[in-house]
């Protein structure tokens, strides 16, 4: 096939754009990237698929997501929940503990369909519970086409602590079941789909309160294997106080010490992090996942990405879960991580709309460990791609395609979406999920799940007649 007629923005080293591009692929793979005319002369018995003079990019990474938040989309506004523990405690663990494992593959279904509709082709789940039924959402990461490292849910936390942190029972598992099941679900799904799953550990917070013992754990199995590792850290200003009970300048030199950092590593959030674990971050290689939308919406001091950056550390971009931040959309938090590092630093002068599309590519493909294969439009790599339809009044004219990506694009503009040589969606039909039976599917059972769960009282401030 080639794609022609487009605007590349290859985002490869020299950082090229290639005006009335062609990008050409065979199999899984990009053989030729360069000027239309040229290309379609080079390659004439190929298929030819005209882009129209739209934008063609690499597809997007959403390094931080919560797919069994999904089912729970907008939650946390209306009434006022006063803590971020209650609004745990009260809706999203009951809710989440309720789930079956049809809820859970229904919400992951959701997710994951948003997310492609959106323009993104590969993320990391945080947290998958056992409760959420790994096999049935590897199967639907595999059926989608998406590329997915799914982070299985580590935690090792003490019955008495389970109750005062108000955790349902749904949502408790021992440390003995989730680093069972977790190399069971690596053995049995780790590399499936020509390589496009990959399975690693999702730890829970440091501040649940777990036997530290499980970090090293989880860092020496992960090692074994070169499993992924993703962790909330240094989320908040509490997180510094409780490195200092725990004898650490930082959580980040906890999570060191206990041999979790590394380049297979996704630190997600980082709002309170301090200069000594930017460093630590960017010796060891570790990533770290930015969640600008979910941390405003929560009110979060902003992470501070520009000075992390600077210090060499490889930022990626995240959507975090439904409940805060209602769209899994990276185009609309592209806008929003420019727009929080602007107004934290008080200028226009940070954060470039060509380091946010960086985060919201390449850097998302290297956070998976992956960037070797996708990230950029190049020959030999994966063809993984979005083409951006620019036939709408928010996109007339393009003076300046990466600050129309950046700025003034959002996921509903998204034309076409091609993962490892297949396309996923053309002309914003899924060809390889059925998107009626999906929403039907969630809108069944969302209020079952809350029914179960005994949660209500989800509504807004305003009288409902
Ligand atoms: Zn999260």
């Amino acid at each position: 096939m080639i794609f022609d007629n487009v605007t590349i923005l290859t985002m490869d080293p020299q950082r090229r754009i290639i005006l009335n591009g062609a990008v050409v692929v065979s199999g899984r793979k990009i053989v030729a990237v360069g000027k239309s005319k040229e290309i379609v002369e080079k390659f004439p018995e190929k298929r030819r698929i005209n882009g129209n003079g739209n934008i063609l990019l690499p597809g997007l990474y959403n390094t931080h997501v919560h797919m069994a938040q999904c089912m729970l989309r907008g939650i946390s506004e209306g009434k006022p929940l006063d803590s971020l523990s209650n609004w745990l405690s009260q809706r999203t663990w009951p809710l989440q503990g309720s789930y079956t494992e049809e809820d859970g593959r229904a919400s992951a279904s959701l997710c994951i369909l948003e997310m492609l509709k959106a323009g993104t082709t590969g993320f990391v789940e945080c947290l998958l519970a056992g409760v959420y039924g790994f096999d049935g959402i590897a199967e639907v990461c595999i059926d989608s086409g998406i590329r997915a490292a799914l982070g299985r849910i580590a935690m090792d936390i003490s019955p008495e602590t389970k109750e005062k942190l108000g955790m349902h029972p749904g949502m408790y598992e021992t440390r003995e079941q989730c680093l069972t099941g977790a190399i069971q679900a690596y053995d049995r799904w780790n590399n499936a789909g020509d390589g496009r799953l990959q399975v690693w550990f999702g730890c829970r917070s440091v501040s649940d309160g777990h036997d530290p013992s499980l970090f090293d754990e989880v860092g020496r199995l992960a090692r074994e294997r070169n499993m992924g590792i993703t962790i909330h850290l240094s989320e908040q200003e509490s997180d510094i106080q409780l490195a200092h009970k725990l004898g650490f300048r930082s959580l980040t030199e906890f999570a060191h010490t206990h041999g979790i950092l590394g380049p297979r590593t996704v630190l997600a959030h980082y709002c309170a992090s301090t200069e000594h674990e930017w460093e630590l971050a960017a010796r060891t290689g570790t990533s770290i996942s930015h969640n600008p939308a979910n941390n405003s919406t929560a009110g979060w001091t902003p992470a501070p990405v520009v000075e992390m950056m600077a210090a060499g550390v490889n930022v990626a971009l995240g959507c975090d879960g439904a409940p805060s931040n209602s769209n899994m959309d990276v185009l609309r938090d592209m806008r929003i991580a420019c727009h929080s590092a602007r107004v934290s630093h008080h200028t226009r002068n940070v954060m470039p709309s060509e380091t946010v599309l960086e985060m919201a590519t390449i850097n998302g493909a290297r956070a998976l460990g992956i960037e070797d294969q996708t990230g950029s439009i190049e020959v030999g790599k994966c063809a993984d791609f979005i083409i951006i339809n620019t036939d709408s009044p928010n996109l007339t004219p393009v003076w300046n395609p990466v600050s129309s990506v950046v700025f003034a694009a959002q996921g509903s503009d998204v034309d076409t979406v091609v993962i490892d040589g297949r396309i996923i969606m053309q002309g914003r039909k899924m060809l390889t999920m059925d998107e009626g039976a999906i929403l039907e599917d969630v809108r069944k059972r969302y209020q079952e799940v809350a029914k179960r769960a005994n949660v209500s009282g989800i509504a807004p401030r305003w009288p409902i007649t």
